[in-house]
């Protein structure tokens, strides 16, 4: 059996956050269980399965990766390995439910910004955060004397039961300890270690290089594990960073498709050629048409929306929504109307030649947008039940 966490995964040893990532998410779908369940060596891929599990544990996670570069597998903490769960992170990355973790410190949740166009190229972003990480001056003990510092009370455990009357019952309620104010020991000021002034961690900022898929959504959680506080007792939560992509001024995104709004003119419109746009990819598309280009029509692109994460070379549709804008000069203007008169006469405009001509002209108006929605007041029901619009009003 390989005992080599960076063989297992099939990674060099200065891989990044990123490919360990990568490497974990590949071998784990073609080892997991699921996959093998009428399989007749399911004992071997389960346990190879179990093997990039706890790979991805250690790698995945700042400070135990750090450990076992320096130590190999002795330096990892023993306690932790006993409560490790090879379903734990794979449920998360697969959005299946989540099992019961070991108890960890709580996770950090961080908002990061990114643009349309850096979610479509992929981009790698620098977050800072401040998370507690051990004195190592003390090695977490709040002293550096030799000394046993455990508090008396809570025998170390940082709580103690406490009984209350209440009524005929005794109540029992667990409280953090008042002595030691929940942390387990007593340190006189005296013998408090200078560098953390007894306090055991210390503030320490962290800049983390996210690495963000093309593709992924707005909203996408990445996740550093074991990237949260430092603790004696736990290990430490996770952070968790979520996207928040900002508004373009010309496209928006569907799912893995793209709409734009594009205006044309009348030339573009009647001719269905010159028409440009620029893609979020820098490109600018020469766009041909064979027809008239009616005004508020959708016209489709296929393979020109957003890269589709985790496959770099499929992108989905790009949805064009066309406006007209008719803007010609008096002098243009004068051209088109002898140009349509000339190969329509003005009668034939006219839908319906028999109907009587109009009397009169009538003027229109402009407004801006469509009435809204009536209110239900402009309905009313009548007595055998149906419902009419009381406003169609008689011609
Ligand atoms: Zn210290
Ligand atoms: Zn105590």
């Amino acid at each position: 059996m390989e005992d080599d966490y960076y063989k297992i995964l099939g990674i060099e040893k200065n891989a990044t956050e990123s490919e360990v990532k990568k490497a974990y998410y590949k071998k784990a779908k073609l080892f997991h269980p699921d996959r093998h369940r009428n399989s007749n060596n399911t004992t071997e891929v389960e346990e190879k399965f179990k093997q990039v599990s706890e790979a991805y544990e250690v790698l995945s996670n700042v400070d135990k990766r750090q450990l076992y570069d320096q130590y190999g597998k002795a330096g990892l903490d023993q306690s932790h390995q006993a409560g490790f769960n090879p379903f734990d992170h794979l449920s998360s990355m697969f959005n299946m439910q989540r099992q019961s973790r070991p108890q960890k410190t709580e996770d950090i949740h961080l908002s990061l910004n990114v643009t349309l166009k850096e979610l479509y190229d992929g981009c790698t972003k620098s977050v800072t955060y401040k998370r507690l990480v051990k004195c190592i001056k003390c090695q977490a003990r709040g002293t550096t004397k030799d000394m046993d510092t455990t508090c008396k009370t809570c025998q170390g455990r940082g709580q103690i039961m406490q009984k209350q009357q209440q009524g005929f019952m005794i109540v029992q309620n667990i409280i953090a300890c008042p002595h030691c104010q929940g942390t387990g020991d007593t340190i006189k000021p005296k013998d408090c270690c200078q560098a953390c002034k007894g306090k055991k961690y210390k503030p320490q900022e962290e800049t983390w290089q996210v690495d963000v898929e093309p593709g992924m959504m707005d909203h996408h959680a990445i996740t550093r594990y074991g990237g949260a506080d430092e603790h004696v007792k736990l290990s430490p939560g996770d952070v968790i960073v979520i996207l928040n992509c900002l508004k373009h001024d010309l496209y928006q995104r569907i799912g893995n498709d793209l709409v734009f709004q594009l205006t044309i003119t009348l030339y573009q419109a009647v001719s269905g050629k010159g028409i440009e746009l620029i893609h979020l990819n820098g490109d600018c598309l020469n766009l041909q048409y064979p027809n008239v280009i009616q005004s508020h029509t959708i016209k489709k692109l296929s393979g020109y929306g957003m890269t589709i994460l985790n496959q770099p070379d499929c992108f989905g549709d790009l949805y064009i929504q066309f406006e007209l804008v008719i803007d010609l000069t008096p002098c243009q203007r004068q051209k088109v109307i002898e140009l349509l008169t000339l190969a329509q006469p003005l009668e034939l405009i006219t839908p319906d030649t028999a109907r009587k001509p109009a009397n009169n002209t009538l003027m229109l108006e402009h407004v801006d947008t469509l009435p809204s929605t009536p209110s239900q007041g402009s309905y009313h029901s009548d007595d055998d039940g149906f419902t009419t619009q009381t406003q169609c009003a008689q011609q």
